[in-house]
């Protein structure tokens, strides 16, 4: 075997993967688990169970910056997250020990890059509780993944007089791809309201449904509101009438547990750089029956099984779904985030933030003119506020110069906004990387900007 020999004469320092058996794209098999994986951690993790913020705090080197000369807070964990050690020391490590281009050169970088990647999916897989490695698509973010469907699932399957609904509450991400499948195939988008706490009305979803339901395109956290959908019961619904579902779960898989195979979808869509990961990697899930019966939706290489000028045969899911050369390095990155979390665990952490935005909730009701937009009682780490008769741009910026990172604005999602009479609203997001200090100096700086008292420094 080649590829142990050639492993044989590099430094164990470079920490190469533990496999005895060989480089996956040299045995055309899957890697062992662990594979890709350094042999020496690069970075020592801190992070001690049961859960300590304090802990977890010293692995984000970014939540020791100060800004305007104070401490950072970082409230925009919805918009990305902060990233570990741990995944920034794992990127360092591909490209000082293992860069390569994947899957298709007979040497020993292209085995340990591909290994990695390949290690990254199966960490993907086990994370989201799917079956098979088959059915986890690399793409650049939830976005793109949403757009893939749409494109290929969406173009075959169709057509004019067809049914799809999607909600109130959906990123544009998950509106504009199926308007735009809508007009180009005469498909009609139906949209399930929210109550005024931003619960979807599941009685008007339920007279939505019908026999030209086509599929079914949701969130599992609404990004603007963080309101929690009744996920598994979306999905039973649509499923009387024969409806494809997708998920989307950007918001949703750095609060709480997902198991795809008990929701029963037939995608899930995430974004790494929301879940501790490097921007530019993404997953597709797609059921391996679902995604068999897809066509590409780009072309080029790595997709493709056997070109001539008079045809193409294409791989099968996942490769068929992945054009060109993907975010190799991202996609192990990726598989370190899912690591680090899995080390603290999402139970601690969804009991965790839980408790923060209980106190955070709690302590914005209290400000005098500021309304919480979205209360519904499943509600995952989101505050969307106004502040009566301040701009939520210049609410934002007057947190930003004590140091407080929100967002102001509509958060790609105007419709949701819309409802609720509003263009923009200030949304603090969390995420257990944050404190209950932190939230108290949220409130104190809104209760000054609210009377106008300039900060002290
Ligand atoms: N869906 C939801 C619920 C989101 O919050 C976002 C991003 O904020 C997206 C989709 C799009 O994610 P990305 O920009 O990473 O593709």
């Amino acid at each position: 075997m080649l590829a142990p020999l050639l492993a044989a004469r590099l430094p164990a320092a470079a920490g190469l993967p533990s496999s005895e058996s060989g480089y996956y794209f040299l045995e055309g098999g899957l890697p062992p688990a662990g594979a890709g994986v350094p042999a020496a951690a690069p970075a020592a993790l801190t992070t001690p169970a049961p859960f300590d913020v304090n802990a977890i705090r010293r692995d984000f080197p970014v939540l020791q910056e100060t800004v305007h000369g104070r401490p950072l807070i970082w409230l925009d964990s919805a918009a990305t997250t902060q990233k570990p050690q741990a995944v920034i020391d794992r990127l360092a490590y591909f490209y000082q020990h293992e860069n390569s281009n994947i899957h298709r050169a007979a040497h020993a970088l292209a085995a340990k890059a591909t290994d990695a990647y390949e290690a990254a999916r199966e960490k993907v897989r086990r994370f989201l509780s799917v079956p098979s490695v088959d059915e986890i698509v690399f793409v650049r973010g939830a976005t793109e993944a949403i757009n893939l469907v749409a494109q290929s699932w969406g173009r075959k399957n169709i057509a004019a007089d067809d049914e799809i609904i999607i909600t109130w509450l959906e990123h544009h991400a998950n509106i504009v791809p199926w308007q735009q499948l809508c007009t180009e195939t005469g498909a009609r988008l139906r949209v399930v309201p929210v109550d005024d706490r931003g619960q979807l009305r599941l009685d008007a979803y339920e007279s939505l449904l019908g026999p030209k339901t086509k599929l079914v395109a949701f969130s599992h956290v609404s990004n603007a509101l963080g309101t929690i959908t009744p996920a598994r019961q979306i999905i039973e619904m649509a499923r009387r009438y024969d409806a494809r579902v997708l998920v989307d779960g950007a918001q949703a898989v750095s609060h709480l547990p997902t198991d795809v195979k008990a929701l029963d979808c037939d995608w899930y869509v995430l974004s790494g750089h929301k879940l501790f990961a490097p921007t530019g990697i993404g997953v597709l899930f797609g059921k391996a029956d679902v995604l068999e019966a897809m066509p590409p939706w780009q072309g080029g290489g790595n997709m493709i099984r056997d070109v001539t000028f008079e045809k193409t045969e294409y791989q099968p899911p996942p490769a068929r779904f992945e054009a060109g050369t993907g975010s190799i390095a991202d996609a192990v990155g990726l598989g370190a985030a899912i690591d680090y979390v899995e080390r603290i665990g999402l139970e601690n952490i969804g009991r965790y933030e839980q408790e923060l935005l209980g106190h955070a909730t709690r302590a914005l009701a209290r400000i005098p003119g500021l309304r919480l937009i979205g209360l519904a009682p499943e509600r995952a780490a989101v505050l969307s506020f106004v502040l009566d008769g301040i701009r939520s741009e210049d609410v934002g910026a007057a947190l930003d110069r004590e140091g407080i990172a929100v967002r102001a604005g509509h958060h790609c999602a105007q419709p949701i906004l819309r409802r609720f009479g509003l263009e923009s609203t200030v949304r603090a997001s969390l995420a257990f990387y944050n404190t209950f200090a932190e939230i108290d100096a949220l409130a104190a700086a809104l209760l000054r900007i609210r009377s106008g008292t300039p900060l002290v420094t």
